[in-house]
């Protein structure tokens, strides 16, 4: 092709930089273990937090829909891709986080980029915590509204940005927990200081369904907040194991977005099998606190088993562990030695994390036994200590 050599060299820039990225295989199921080349390793970097991507239970609801109602939805929402499975996984979604509707996108990156235009326009200014995901940002650059990029869990700084601003509407968008550093946004403050400003409020929960709150809501749900956030989004492709995403909000606000959310719009409606999966995955979290208990468990035994061996562990907020080692080369070295003793834990680079942070994010699942997460710390503390 034409632009060839131009392309050849901004990947061996990257190459260079330590920071071009390949893909690994995987083969079979995704689970505590699963298989990289022909070998069974550990998993500690997946986010199928609670072991539902493989479930027989959410598989078994998949293979009676795709039996029933076939495997596409054929059209976007709006012409006639919005089937049975959808409404009734909308419902169940609006009746688990206590809103008067919800509304299935095709994926979190979707959901993010239709709702944060949808809500904010021209006359308007967004406040972002600098640490939220790509797709937040991303929904951000594509609204026409200022965009106010706070640091991270700086309430004081929102707060003061908040003072100033003269926008027509506010709205304060955060990850609740912060997907590549775990931490959990500071929620009761978020929302004291948007009820004080006339703000919206937006939060990402993807990584706290199933994780956080008595009946696994998220955050939101564990903090006492969620009938003070505007709208919540969450994933069904993390702890639920399916694939694809949902907003919950007021009726008005669900039917806003059904008709100015253009990723909705424009995009064929989720798979029923899939659909099915994520509602039968959503019985499974309201249903079994255990596995939520176990998860949080296995996340303490390998923050303190690392801890104890010398790593710099931040306080755990979530099972989210980051290891962070600085440089992307050390962090490439550490991924590829613990890879060759059966520990699949790929570094983390920029710009997926800020520069000089290169890092391995762990995240053990329900699922691991005891005696796999001693290993898989034994495994790290020993790759970090000869990389380093
Ligand atoms: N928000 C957060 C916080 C995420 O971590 C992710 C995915 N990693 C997304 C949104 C996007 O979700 P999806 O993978 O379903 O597109």
């Amino acid at each position: 092709m034409t632009g060839d050599p131009e392309l050849a060299a901004e990947l061996a820039a990257l190459d260079e930089r330590r920071l071009r990225r390949v893909r690994r295989t995987i083969c079979g199921a995704q689970g505590a273990e699963v298989i990289v080349n022909g070998r069974r390793v550990l998993c500690l970097a997946s986010n199928n937090y609670l072991g539902l991507a493989s479930d027989p239970r959410t598989i078994r609801a998949a293979a009676a829909v795709l039996e029933a109602s076939g495997l596409g939805a054929a059209a976007s929402p709006l012409v006639t891709g919005h089937m049975r499975e959808h409404a009734v996984l909308e419902e169940a979604v609006a009746g688990w986080f206590g809103c008067e509707a919800a509304l299935l996108f095709g994926s979190g990156y979707h959901a993010n980029i239709a709702v944060v235009p949808a809500l904010a326009g021209a006359d308007d200014e967004i406040f972002s915590d600098e640490l939220n995901h790509a797709s937040l940002i991303d929904g951000c650059r594509l609204a026409r509204a200022r965009v106010t990029v706070f640091p991270h869990r700086d309430t004081a700084a929102l707060g003061r940005a908040l003072e100033q601003s003269r926008a027509r509407r506010k709205l304060i968008v955060s990850d609740s927990i912060f997907s590549m550093d775990g931490d959990a946004a500071p929620l009761a403050e978020i929302v004291r200081l948007a009820e004080r400003h006339g703000a919206w409020t937006m939060l990402d929960e993807a990584h706290a369904m199933g994780v956080c709150g008595p009946t696994g809501a998220g955050l939101a749900e564990a903090e006492g907040l969620a009938d003070r956030i505007t709208i919540r989004m969450g994933t069904l492709s993390k702890a639920l194991g399916s694939y694809g995403a949902f907003v919950a909000g007021s009726r008005l606000l669900i039917d806003t977005l059904l008709n100015r959310g253009r990723a909705y719009v424009f995009s064929t409606a989720l798979p029923p099998p899939v659909v099915a999966a994520a509602l039968a995955a959503i019985e499974i979290v309201r249903r079994e606190p255990a596995r939520r208990e176990r998860l949080w468990l296995n996340a303490r035994r390998l923050h303190e088993s690392l801890a104890s061996g010398g790593m710099a562990m931040r306080p755990l907020e979530s099972p989210i562990l980051p290891l962070v080692i600085g440089e992307s080369a050390v962090a490439l070295e550490v991924a590829s030695r613990a890879l060759g003793q059966g520990v699949l834990a790929p570094a983390i680079r920029p710009p997926t994390v800020p520069s000089g942070t290169a890092r391995i994010r762990l995240t053990p699942i329900a699922t691991h036994s005891d005696e796999q997460l001693d290993r898989a710390a034994r495994v790290l503390i020993e790759a970090v200590r000869e990389a380093g």
